[in-house]
C-alpha cells in the first residue's frame, strides 16, 4: 500500500520510490529516482521516474514534469560516460507497450548499429553487472 504523497497501492515503481522494493538506484532527489532496468535492452539501460504516482506524463503536475526532465539530463550526462549514443523513450498506454503504469523514461544506451529491440529476449540484470554499472554511473 502506497504511503507517500501521490503514491498508489500495488505499484512497483511507487514501492521503489519509497524504498519498499529494492532497485539499483543511481540517482535520487526529492521528487525523482533513476535506477537500472531489471531486464535491460542494452548494458546500462536506465529508468527515470517521478516519485509522485501518475500513469502518464499528462497526469503529473508541472513541477514534477520539470523535475523529471532535470533528472533525465543528469542521467544522460552519466550515460555519456558509457557511450555517446542512446535512446530516450516513453511508452504511454498498453498499445504503445506500457507495462508499468507509473510514468517512466527509458534511457537505452547504443553501442552498435544492431537494433536492440529486434534481438532475442532480454536477460535479467545480473547483480555483479549491476554493481559495476553503479560504480560507473555514480555521482561525480
Ligand atoms: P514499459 O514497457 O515502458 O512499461 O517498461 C517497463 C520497464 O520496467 C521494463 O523495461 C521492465 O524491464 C522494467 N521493470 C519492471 N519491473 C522492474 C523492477 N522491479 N526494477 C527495475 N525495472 C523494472
Ligand atoms: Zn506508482
Amino acid at each position: 500500500m502506497g504511503s507517500g504523497p501521490g503514491s498508489s497501492a500495488a505499484c512497483i515503481f511507487c514501492d521503489i520510490a519509497e524504498h519498499r522494493a529494492s532497485a539499483h538506484i543511481v540517482y535520487e532527489d526529492a521528487s525523482t529516482v533513476a535506477f537500472l532496468d531489471l531486464f535491460p535492452y542494452t548494458r546500462g539501460h536506465l529508468l527515470v521516474i517521478p516519485k509522485r504516482h501518475g500513469a502518464r506524463i499528462t497526469e503529473l503536475p508541472f513541477d514534477d514534469q520539470i523535475a523529471l526532465v532535470r533528472t533525465l539530463d543528469e542521467i544522460c550526462r552519466r550515460v555519456e560516460r558509457l557511450t555517446s549514443d542512446y535512446h530516450v523513450s516513453l511508452n504511454a498506454g498498453a498499445k504503445a507497450g506500457q507495462v508499468v503504469f507509473h510514468v517512466h523514461l527509458h534511457v537505452i544506451p547504443r553501442y552498435t548499429e544492431e537494433n536492440p529491440f529486434l534481438g532475442p529476449g532480454r536477460n535479467r540484470l545480473r547483480d555483479d553487472d549491476a554493481r559495476e554499472l553503479l560504480r560507473e554511473l555514480s555521482a561525480g
